[in-house]
């Protein structure tokens, strides 16, 4: 079976996406944020403030979500709708626990290697 392009980036970074043997779902879970990130919860405003380690450099993260997204997310919203106010690199961070530096170096490293095959 012949893979689409679109089917090959997302095998390629699903690959890249594993963690401690569990499978993060591209784009549509929290998984990261819900399984090795611990919240505080503030009012006025309503925000849950999720904090963990990036885990490719290991360096601390803070993402606050507005607990009202946060309802919209646990009643079966995707994340990148309901909290379509956090910027990508905080919504990548809950997904999959990369920060925003170390995922524009995964996407380098993959443009290095294609212009590398390119010139050869
Ligand atoms: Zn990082």
């Amino acid at each position: 079976m012949e893979e689409s392009i679109v089917e090959q980036i997302c095998r390629q970074y699903l690959d890249k996406l594993h963690y401690e043997g569990e499978i993060i779902y591209w784009g549509t879970n929290m998984f990261y944020a819900n399984n090795y990130c611990t919240y505080t919860e503030t009012t006025n405003p309503h925000t849950y403030i999720y904090e963990g380690e990036c885990r490719e450099c290991k360096k601390e993260v803070k993402v606050s979500v507005p607990g009202e997204a946060l309802h919209k997310y646990e009643q079966g919203g995707y994340i990148q709708d309901v909290m379509s106010m956090l910027s990508s690199d905080d919504r990548e961070f809950l997904i999959s626990g990369t920060c925003g530096k170390c995922w524009d170096e995964l996407f380098e490293e993959d443009t290095d290697k294609e212009n590398a095959d390119e010139t050869e």
